[in-house]
């Protein structure tokens, strides 16, 4: 067998033949073109979905990031039909065992913990497991004192496991208090889509909140709300321009400089915090 045949069986090759298509001109590109262009179409500059994986490999830095809680997997709770297929599919189609990914990592020298949703697996809806890793990594992060970058990107609530889904809200929210609570920081960076139960609860509960452009953001869908009010909802609504005008968002970056403002945003923070842990020291001694 020659090396080049070994290489190949070890899927070395994948990354430069495997091609994407860009939804919006329909551009069949390059994968690993893609990956250097941080996932942004080179044709026509549409922002292209990422998965867990790749958001966070787009902002830590190298080697950092340790994954915390992969083995968590969802059951049926309320034996909803054909969920354990579904789920299957998304693992098998994935390789991960949920929709969020979460772990410690280090982005510009700052330690901070970070989650990242990933649309690929069951449209990044939020279960149970969604809503025990969220909610652990926040605990971890109280007690290590980090601040928190969580990237969101969801569908909303999963409904295949009805109430018990519904409850993270709740229970994320209540994980995202305390944090806040014991001083730190928490920072989100909202991608397209996020709707539902997770922007009606810790998507938008950011001390700070970043989006990419043109994500949407929003909690129910544009034709339920038209046929509910009776109204034509305003051009552009629910995108994240809109959302910057009406005061809903902080700021909006670009995935190439979004490494950057992270890292700023940590270092001033840090900074901060650390003059505060100083000064209360100075207060006891005295
Ligand atoms: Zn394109």
């Amino acid at each position: 067998m020659k090396v080049k045949d070994v290489l190949s069986s070890l899927g070395f090759f994948d990354h430069f033949t495997e091609k994407r298509t860009c939804k919006k001109c329909g551009t069949e590109e390059n994968y690993a073109i893609l990956r250097a262009n941080n996932m942004i179409c080179p044709h026509c500059n549409t922002y292209m979905r990422m998965t867990a994986e790749e958001r966070i490999g787009l902002v830590v830095d190298a080697d950092t990031f340790k994954e915390t809680d992969a083995g968590l997997e969802s059951g049926n709770p309320i034996d909803f039909p054909d969920y354990a297929i579904k789920l299957k599919r998304a693992k098998k189609a994935t390789s991960q065992n949920e929709a969020v990914m979460c772990g410690t990592a280090k982005i510009g020298g700052n330690k901070c913990a970070v989650f990242a949703m990933d649309s690929t697996f069951m449209m990044g809806s939020m279960g149970s497991i969604v809503g025990e890793k969220i909610t652990r990594l926040f605990e971890k992060a109280i007690t290590e004192n980090l601040p928190v970058i969580g990237f969101t990107t969801s569908g909303g609530a999963r409904m295949q496991e009805g109430i018990f889904s519904l409850m993270q809200m709740a229970k994320i929210s209540g994980a995202v208090k305390r944090h806040s609570d014991a001083g730190n920081l928490y920072i989100t960076v909202l991608t397209d889509p996020t709707t539902g139960g997770v922007t009606a609860s810790f998507a938008m509960q950011g001390d700070i909140l970043i989006s990419e452009p043109k994500a949407l953001i929003g909690f129910a869908g544009q034709r339920v709300i038209e046929q509910t009010t009776g109204e034509k909802l305003p051009k552009g609504f629910q995108r994240a321009e809109f959302m910057l005008e009406h005061g809903f968002i902080d700021m909006i970056e670009e995935r190439g400089r979004l490494k950057y403002t992270l890292t700023t945003l940590l270092n001033i923070h840090c900074k901060k915090k650390k003059n505060t842990d100083e000064r209360s020291r100075m207060k006891n001694a005295e």
